[in-house]
């Protein structure tokens, strides 16, 4: 029997609600499983915990999460703290410290949910951004000189490395390659960014070739927004920098209908350190501590996260278990239109996920 160390980081706001759900249907699956099990250990980081210590995380932390096989993660974002604090104090911080690289966000349209996109089947809408995520727009680098006074100034320089870059894009084309359709579309600014954005261009042709099995074009990411909407079936793999994938992935999970559904896993590819799967919506603080956020974005990421694990016949009978419970529109949540709560749907993919192991048996 093989058993796994997952910690659990809820973080803040919706994280506290979608985080435990997220470990009841992992230990719903272990429950009836005779090969794996899991080992948990949360922790309470966040706005909370910065009220009481001033941080967010404490400074040993990376250490605490260096052993564990993955991490779930919820948000970090507290109505009471600055945004910028509360995501550099934990989640960049373990990013970065971990050099998780490759940060990969499937996008479809599940059964049962409308997307806003008029003349598009579920079958036009199938596709994985990967996001740069350790590096360009949010290196951090940056500073603020003469703060208050009328000269004000201040700067975030973006910083791309040859290595960051090669690595990520590297990434791209194999989860391509790996893709029925061997297609990968590489986001660019060069025409505007001239220098960072231009040795992004020439090193996605250099790796372009180790590739010549896979299809690849180039599209400037506000065009890239266009095409999104407009011919969504000519996409299938993209790979795009920190920031603009950070912008597509959300307009992604928009068109596939919601941003409470939408999955994504932090990687670092050569498991020097643990991987993080989270949903990749915030903490929502409209509807925290009210039950009604949608889970079924941490539900995915525990797919991502069993797939990562190896444990592949799990992650897709969890994958079935989600398909199910979408299909029926009287389990939809309310950013889906419905009135489901986080409880009700919740109940439903554990009890999916636990009857066809149950048969079995
Ligand atoms: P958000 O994702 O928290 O919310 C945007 C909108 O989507 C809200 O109307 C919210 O109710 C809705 N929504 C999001 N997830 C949902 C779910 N699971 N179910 C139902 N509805 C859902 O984005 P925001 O408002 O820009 O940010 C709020 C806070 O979260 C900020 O502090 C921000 O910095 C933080 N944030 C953190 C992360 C992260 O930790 N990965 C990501 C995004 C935002
Ligand atoms: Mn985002």
């Amino acid at each position: 029997m093989k058993r796994y160390r997952i910690a659990t980081v809820p973080g803040d706001g919706i994280g506290k609600e979608v985080i435990p759900a997220g470990r009841r249907l992992l230990e719903t699956l272990a429950a009836g499983s005779r090969s794996f099990a899991f080992d948990f250990e949360d922790f309470d980081w966040g706005g909370d915990y910065y009220r009481r210590f001033g941080v967010m995380m404490p400074d040993n932390g990376l250490d605490e999460l260096r052993d564990m096989d993955a991490i779930l993660f919820g948000s970090a974002g507290d109505p009471d703290i600055p945004d910028h604090i509360t995501l550099w104090g934990l989640r960049l911080k373990i990013c970065q410290g971990f050099d998780q690289y490759a940060n990969v966000r499937p996008t479809r349209i599940l059964p049962g949910i409308d997307t806003p996109l008029k003349r598009c089947g579920p079958k036009d809408l199938d596709w994985v951004i990967v996001r740069e995520n350790t590096e360009g727009e949010y290196a951090g680098v940056g500073g603020r000189v003469h703060q208050g006074q009328p000269i004000e100034a201040a700067t975030d320089v973006s910083m791309m490395t040859r290595v960051g870059v090669e690595r990520v894009l590297r990434y791209a084309f194999e989860l391509a390659r790996s893709r029925p359709r061997r297609q990968l579309t590489v986001v660019t600014k060069s025409n505007a960014q001239r220098h960072a954005m231009v040795m992004w261009d020439e090193i996605a042709h250099e790796v372009a070739a180790e590739f010549p099995d896979v299809r690849w074009d180039k599209e400037l990411v506000d065009a890239m927004t266009a095409r999104m909407v407009n011919r969504p079936a000519s996409i299938d793999t993209v790979v795009a920098t920190n920031l603009h994938a950070d912008i597509l992935s959300d307009l992604a999970a928009a068109l596939a209908g919601s941003l409470g559904i939408a999955p994504t896993g932090n990687i670092d590819p050569q498991r020097r350190y643990p991987s993080m799967f989270e949903p990749i919506h915030g903490s929502a603080f409209d509807i925290m501590g009210q039950g009604l956020a949608n889970p079924i974005g941490t539900f995915w990421s525990v797919v991502m996260l069993l797939e990562h694990l190896g444990e592949a016949e799990a992650a897709a009978r969890v994958m079935s278990a989600i398909e199910q419970v979408t299909a029926n529109r009287a389990l939809h949540t309310r950013d889906l239109g419905g009135d489901a709560t986080l409880q009700q749907v919740t109940d439903a993919v554990c009890a999916a996920v636990a009857g066809p192991a149950a048969k079995a048996a």
